[in-house]
């Protein structure tokens, strides 16, 4: 398939694949670049910092599986000095939570919603301690959201997800 095409199916907003790295029975690793220089945001405060870039790195991220084989990215990421701390720190990018993306982490957390972190695990190929890592981040994040921004109704309605939850897991 063009690079092209899986930058297409990917619609990673800023990103491009340009490699294809591996290629296996069970999985596939591409390489991802920025389409073009954007403003990076902080990890330390959340802010943009229009400082020297420091350094630049790259983290391996697990998107969900295409055509039943696993998906990871290689993605780069740019390390610049905080101006509230001043310390050195990895740039944020939106898509990405931890290891994984987004996505993968919004389907871990509805699969949490309906069986056990175990039988999720399995399914994903991950193992049920970083099920629950993943399913308590979305908690958590899910709870700031709401704490910012979002009306009463949906509250309620994100209680009664976490609650339901955790009964299916006992
Ligand atoms: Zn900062």
């Amino acid at each position: 398939m063009q690079l092209d095409t899986i930058t297409e199916l990917l619609q990673i907003p800023g990103f491009k694949v340009t490699h294809m790295i591996s290629s296996t029975e069970s999985s596939r690793e591409y390489l991802l670049e920025r389409e073009e220089e954007s403003a990076s945001i902080c990890s330390g405060c959340g802010k943009v910092h229009n400082t020297a870039v420091h350094s630049k790195g790259r983290v391996i991220v697990e998107d969900l599986p295409m055509s039943s084989k696993r998906v990871y990215l290689h993605v780069p990421k740019r390390k610049s000095v905080c101006l509230e701390d001043g310390s050195i720190r990895v740039e944020e990018l939106e898509w990405i939570r931890g290891r994984f993306t987004r996505r993968f982490v919004e389907q871990v957390y509805r699969l949490t919603s309906i069986t056990t972190n175990k039988e999720a695990g399995w399914f994903l190929g991950i193992d049920d301690e970083t099920v629950y890592r993943i399913d308590k981040g979305m908690l958590e994040e899910l709870s700031r959201q709401r704490h910012k921004l979002v009306s009463h109704a949906s509250l309620l309605q994100g209680t009664a997800h976490s609650h339901q939850a955790q009964l299916l897991k006992m």
